[in-house]
C-alpha cells in the first residue's frame, strides 16, 4: 500500500528520545492571528499541547522557536511573539518566560538559564534573514540552544527553512506529537480509506491545487469542486462563466482532470449553479443562476443551492471525507452559505461514523465561524504542508528528521 511518504520515511518519534532533564529546542508553529496586540485565535497554540505537557511532565528544559507573520528578516514589533508567550501562559495555567532574541550570546544564556519542566520562547525566527535562507550559520546559533530537536510545526515542514532543515543537521531530532497525528490522519486519507471516499476542494487558484487533484483521482470514488478555482473547469466545459475568476493558461490542466477522472471513474462534480453578482462586495444584489452558466457580465461568488443539494447527497455517503478550500467568497456572509453547509454536512457525516478531515486556514475559518471545529476527526494546522504531503511530495523538513 502507497503511504504518505514515499520511499516512507523513518521518522523518530518524541517518545523514542531520551529528553529527561535535557534542554529540549522545539520548532512549533505559532504563526497565529492578532488583533490589536492580543492573539485572536488560539487553535495553534493548543495544538501544540501535548507535545509541552510530555515535555513539561519529563523535566526537559523546553526552548520554543517559531515564525509569526512575514517580516522580511528583520525585527517589525507587529510580528513579536511576545503576545504569544502571554496566551500560551493562560493555556498551559504556567509561566512562559519570553526572550527578545532567537540567537546570540542573549538567546543562548536564556536558553540555559531554563529550568526543569519550564518554557521559554524566543521571539521571531524570521526578524533574521538566515531563517528563510537556511543560512547554515542561523541554523548553528538556534542549534545552540538546545540539545535535542523536535518538529512540531507541522505547517512549516514544507519549507527548506534554517529552523526545519539546518537545525536536524546539527542535532538529534524527532517528530513531536503534533506532527505525528498530521501524518497518521493523512495516512488515513493515502492508505485506505474508508469508502465512499468524498474529496471536497475549492479555493480561487486552480494552479494551486492541480497537482492535489491529479493525486485525489487516484484514491477518491467522488470529487466536488467549487469556489473560484471552479469557473477554470466549467469554461474547459464550453459553460459561460461572464466575468468570474478564471485562470486561462490552467484550462487545458482542468480539462485533463475532468478526463482523467472520466478513466478512473471517479464521479467529478462541477457547481450546477451558483450566486451570481456585480460586483463582488457586501450589499450587492445577489441572483441565483438557473444552470451552470453564468450571465454575461456576472461573477459567481458562491455555489448555488442546488448545487449545495448534490454536493450534501455526496458527503452524506461518504465513509471519509477530506476538505480543502471554501466554496466562495466566504468572507462576506452573503457568500459564505456554500462553505457553511460543507462544513455542517461534514460534521453530520462525523457523527454517522465518517472520518473528516479539514485542511487549509479558509476552511479551517469557516470552521471557526460555525462553531463546528471540534466536530470533525482532524483539523490540518498546515493547509499547504498537508496538499504537498497529498501530493506525495517528500517534505525537506521531515526528509531532513528522517534516518
Ligand atoms: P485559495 O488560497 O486558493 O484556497 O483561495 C481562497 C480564497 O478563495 C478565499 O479568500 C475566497 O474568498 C476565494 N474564493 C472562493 N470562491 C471564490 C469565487 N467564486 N470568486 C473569487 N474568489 C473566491
Amino acid at each position: 500500500m502507497e503511504k504518505t511518504q514515499k520511499p516512507a520515511l523513518k521518522l523518530k518519534r518524541l517518545q523514542e528520545m531520551p529528553v529527561l532533564g535535557k534542554r529540549v529546542l522545539v520548532r512549533v508553529d505559532f504563526n497565529v492571528p492578532l488583533h490589536e496586540g492580543e492573539v485572536s485565535d488560539d487553535s495553534r497554540l493548543r495544538a501544540a499541547l501535548p507535545t509541552l505537557r510530555y515535555l513539561m511532565e519529563a523535566k526537559a528544559k523546553i526552548v520554543l522557536i517559531s515564525h509569526l507573520g512575514r517580516p522580511k528578516g528583520k525585527p517589525e514589533e507587529k510580528y513579536s511573539l511576545k503576545p504569544v508567550a502571554r496566551a500560551l501562559e493562560k493555556i498551559i495555567g504556567a509561566p512562559v518566560s519570553f526572550s527578545p532574541e532567537c540567537v546570540g550570546t542573549q538567546a543562548e544564556k536564556a536558553a540555559l538559564s531554563v529550568k526543569a519542566g519550564e518554557v521559554i520562547l524566543m521571539e521571531n525566527l524570521r526578524f533574521h534573514a538566515g531563517e528563510e535562507k537556511n543560512d547554515p550559520d542561523f541554523a548553528k546559533g538556534l542549534a545552540n540552544l538546545g540539545e535535542i530537536f523536535v518538529e512540531d510545526a507541522f505547517g512549516a515542514i514544507h519549507r527548506a527553512h534554517a529552523s526545519t532543515v539546518g537545525i536536524p543537521k546539527i542535532l538529534p531530532s524527532c517528530v513531536g506529537f503534533l506532527v505525528q497525528k498530521e501524518l497518521e490522519f493523512l495516512d488515513r486519507v493515502i492508505g485506505n480509506p474508508a469508502r465512499p471516499f468524498v474529496a471536497i476542494i475549492g479555493g480561487a487558484k486552480v494552479s494551486d491545487k492541480l497537482g492535489v487533484l491529479n493525486k485525489l483521482l487516484d484514491r477518491v470514488d467522488t470529487l466536488l469542486i467549487g469556489g473560484g478555482m471552479a469557473y477554470t473547469f466549467l469554461l474547459a466545459q464550453e459553460v459561460s462563466i461572464g466575468k468570474s475568476l478564471l485562470e486561462k493558461d490552467r484550462v487545458p490542466d482542468a480539462q485533463a482532470v475532468i478526463d482523467k477522472s472520466y478513466v478512473k471513474k471517479v464521479t467529478c462534480l462541477l457547481p450546477a449553479d451558483h450566486l451570481a453578482v456585480s460586483e463582488i462586495k457586501p450589499g450587492v444584489k445577489v441572483s441565483v443562476t438557473q444552470g451552470m452558466a453564468i450571465p454575461n457580465g456576472l461573477i459567481g461568488a458562491d455555489i448555488g443551492p442546488h448545487t449545495i443539494e448534490i454536493f450534501l447527497e455526496e458527503i452524506e455517503k461518504a465513509k471519509t471525507i477530506f476538505w480543502n478550500g471554501p466554496m466562495g467568497v466566504f468572507e462576506i456572509p452573503e457568500f459564505a452559505a456554500g462553505s457553511r453547509a460543507i462544513a455542517e454536512a461534514m460534521a453530520k457525516a462525523g457523527k454517522n461514523g465518517a472520518v473528516t478531515i479539514v485542511g487549509g486556514g479558509d476552511s479551517l475559518a469557516v470552521l471557526s465561524q460555525t462553531g463546528l471545529s471540534e466536530e470533525m476527526s482532524h483539523c490540518s494546522t498546515g493547509g499547504g504542508a498537508s496538499l504537498e504531503l497529498l501530493e506525495g511530495k517528500i517534505l525537506p523538513g521531515l526528509s531532513a528528521i528522517s534516518s
